[in-house]
């Protein structure tokens, strides 16, 4: 059993599939580090990480990821790239999440005997949803489907369901046998993958 502190926008909802999806990748079962600290949305996430990283670790936590949505567009939040200006990436909005992410992160926790994790679904946690469940997009690749309610709706209709029920069909999508195989084409989520193999 691996302990690891997520943070993410909402933890009952990313979270728990950020967690499903350490346990797939990993191979081992994975308990989510239990916190005061509730997040709430991307700039939150961002914010409070540092603190709520330094808690974890305080409490004998040594692995962690930390995840947003890209929420970007075809000349905003552009993919991640490993010749970015992270200082430069993060000081603009429309810069790279990933480089903006990763600036939160504490120096303690770029170094062993800490792991840490940046994740950045593009565009939405939902896009890896739709890609594992086999969604047949419209757009030339999934990356390419920008708005975040349609990416929703795609996934769960409309009105949107509670966030519990969401987490349920989510978690039924992502057991697909071929789900892994599906989203591992995706460059942000082969990103995540790379990231938790070298743990
Ligand atoms: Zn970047």
């Amino acid at each position: 059993m691996l302990t690891v502190a997520i943070a993410s926008e909402f933890h009952a909802y990313d979270g728990e599939l950020y967690r499903y999806l350490l346990e797939r990748v990993l191979g081992t079962p994975v308990h989510a580090w239990e916190s005061e600290l509730k997040f709430d949305g991307c700039k939150h996430v961002r914010k409070q990480a540092g603190l709520y990283l330094n808690t974890a670790a305080k409490h004998g936590v040594r692995h962690a990821l930390v995840a947003v949505d890209n929420d970007g567009g075809s000349k905003r939040r552009l993919p991640h790239h490993p010749d970015h200006d992270v200082a430069q990436q993060s000081a603009n909005d429309d810069g790279c999440r990933v480089c903006w992410l990763h600036s939160a992160i504490p120096p303690d926790w770029r170094e062993d005997p800490y792991r840490s994790c940046v994740i950045v679904p593009t565009q939405t946690l939902e896009t890896w949803l739709l890609i594992a469940k086999g969604h047949d997009f419209t757009e030339p690749s999934p990356e390419q489907r920008y708005n975040r309610q349609a990416l929703k709706k795609d996934c769960y209709g409309k009105p949107l369901p509670s966030s519990q029920v969401m987490k349920g069909k989510a978690l039924e999508w992502l057991q697909h046998p071929e789900a892994i195989t599906r989203l591992s084409a995706r460059p942000s989520f082969q990103a995540f993958v790379d990231q938790v193999k070298r743990w």
